[in-house]
Formats: structure tokens, C-alpha cells, sequence
């Protein structure tokens, strides 16, 4: 098994990341993770004066995938999250959506006993769940706090166990990381603290030659993704929703029009986060619906 130890981390997702290892298509990789801030925090603080922000959001990799190529599609397998240790959460003035109302930083350890999160004697049911996740980028490197169509920081809920991540190839070797795992985390994230924890990621990944894709799309055992990260929600839900019309329409023998139709129907907006540089949304579309389109696959 290719084992990627948490030491091997880096800050940026970029095409000039020398790979820790090199895998082919198909192969299985467990990917050790610390938590979003670098294991910093290991005890209840009433301040977090002395946190390093230069040590946030380290992810694990990057990975080489042998034969993948730009514009191709690397689709991603989440085959387990096994949490390490206790999370932590933490929430302070100039963070997420309540930062003004707050006065000072602070942070509580989440007990993980028993496939819960205890969080101050309030047992939580986990969602693990895979915060960054990322290919490089074309061009300039991108901070591992930032999501957009490479991947990144997407925080999204449903990048979890059992769920394919498929992530445009913009290099050779797609260059795959992975970080900023969470025990639990709510849609919006809206403290920009998850349930913050190291973990062993198992994935497996495989090239798809002859796809090509815009931005991330994720896909469940009853549903597919498009997902998008732009400065605005409102701007991220209309790529999301563009990018599943152009994929569908071309499968299906509906009209445009009566596509509009039936996804103004069926189809759901979803929230990934609005804390991030950029905001993350993600739009639904049913399996049971493309069944009865006589689509088996969207991609
Ligand atoms: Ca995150
Ligand atoms: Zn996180």
C-alpha cells in the first residue's frame, strides 16, 4: 500500500510541488493528514495568541498519477476517513460570518469516544468529511485555504467516505493533495472551524483519458455534483448550474427549455462553505432523475 506520512505537507497546491511519490492509475494511496492547523492545538485555551496562521491548512502530497495529462479527468475514490485523535474547533473576531461579535479567540478540544464527537458533553454524530482536496493549478500556485475549479478548499460535506471526486487535470501527473480533514461540520462552515482533526485517507485514483471537465464534480451513490468556487455565492451557484446544463444537454433528448423545466424541478442548490476566499456551492442533480432520462452515467 503507498503510504504518504503527514510530514510530506505543503501550503500551496502548484504545479512546481515536487511529488512524494508516484502512482498509476488505479492504485490505492493512504494519505496521513494533520488537522488545519498543523496539530498546534492539543489542549482547551482561552487564547490562541501564540497559533502559527502560517501553519494553517497544510495538505498532504502532493502525488504523481502516471499518464495523466492536461485535460483529462482524475476521479478520485474516498475509500475511508479514519480519524486520529481528538478535533478541535475554534472561532475569534475577524472569522466567518459571526467574527464581529466575538472578542477573542479561542478553542475547544472535541473528544472522539466511540464514532461521536463529544463537544462540551453534546454528543455529535460524525460527518467526516474531506475540507482540501486538490490538483495543481495552470499557472500561478494557489494557498491551500483557497477552493476553485483545481479543487482546494471546497469544505464541502459530501466529499466523504463512499463519494468520487472527479478534478479537471490542468498538469502531467494532476499532482493530488489532500488535507483540512473534518470529524463534523455543518453546510457553510460558518465559524471557518470544522471539527477539526488529523486522519489516514485512503483513496483511490484513476485517470479518465477522454473527459474533460471545467470544475469539480462529485459523485454519490444516488446523486451527482457540479461544484463551483467564485467570490460571491451567487456567482459560484450560476457556474455550478451552467456547468450541469452543458453536461446534460447534450445527453438528453429534451429541449433546452424543457431541461430548464425538469432541473427547475428536481435539481438542488447546495452550500459548501462561505467562509473561504472563495465561496463554494454545490448543485444536485438525482440519479433516480437521470435514470429516467436513460442517462446511466453524467460523465
Ligand atoms: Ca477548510
Ligand atoms: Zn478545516
Amino acid at each position: 500500500m503507498n503510504f504518504i506520512k503527514k510530514e510530506n505537507y505543503t501550503f500551496t497546491l502548484s504545479s512546481t510541488n515536487k511529488p512524494v511519490i508516484t502512482v498509476k492509475s488505479g492504485d490505492s494511496i493512504i494519505f496521513e493528514t494533520y488537522d488545519c492547523n498543523s496539530n498546534q492545538i492539543t489542549s482547551d485555551t482561552d487564547d490562541l495568541e501564540t497559533l502559527d496562521f502560517n501553519k494553517v491548512n497544510p495538505a498532504t502530497g502532493p502525488i504523481y498519477i502516471e499518464n495523466a495529462k492536461p485535460n483529462q479527468v482524475l476521479k478520485v475514490n474516498i475509500e475511508s476517513i479514519e480519524l486520529q485523535g481528538n478535533a478541535v474547533a475554534m472561532a475569534g473576531p475577524n472569522f466567518g460570518v459571526l467574527g464581529h461579535k466575538l472578542d477573542k479567540m479561542t478553542s475547544t478540544i472535541i473528544k472522539i469516544d466511540n464514532n461521536k464527537a463529544i463537544f462540551k458533553n453534546i454528543e455529535l454524530t460524525l460527518n467526516k468529511m474531506i475540507g482540501v482536496i486538490g490538483v495543481a493549478p495552470n499557472g500561478d500556485p494557489i494557498k491551500c485555504g483557497t477552493p476553485d475549479s483545481h479543487g482546494g478548499n471546497m469544505d464541502c460535506k459530501i466529499i466523504a467516505e463512499g463519494s468520487s471526486l472527479y478534478l479537471p487535470i490542468f498538469v502531467e501527473g494532476a499532482l493530488l493533495s489532500i488535507g483540512d480533514i473534518h470529524a463534523v461540520m455543518g453546510d457553510g462552515e460558518i465559524g471557518i472551524s470544522g471539527a477539526e482533526i488529523g486522519a489516514l485517507v485512503k483513496v483511490s485514483v484513476e485517470v479518465i483519458e477522454d473527459l474533460t471537465i471545467k470544475n469539480p464534480i462529485i459523485e454519490t451513490d444516488n446523486a451527482y455534483y457540479t461544484v463551483a468556487s467564485a467570490k460571491t455565492l451567487d456567482d459560484a451557484y450560476e457556474i455550478a448550474v451552467e456547468n450541469m446544463f452543458d453536461i446534460l444537454h447534450p445527453k438528453c433528448d429534451l429541449s433546452k427549455n424543457e431541461l430548464v423545466m425538469l432541473m427547475s424541478l428536481t435539481c438542488d442548490i447546495e452550500v459548501c462553505q462561505v467562509v473561504d476566499p472563495l465561496k463554494t456551492i454545490r448543485f444536485k442533480v438525482k440519479k433516480d432523475i437521470l435514470n429516467k432520462l436513460n442517462i446511466s452515467s453524467l460523465l
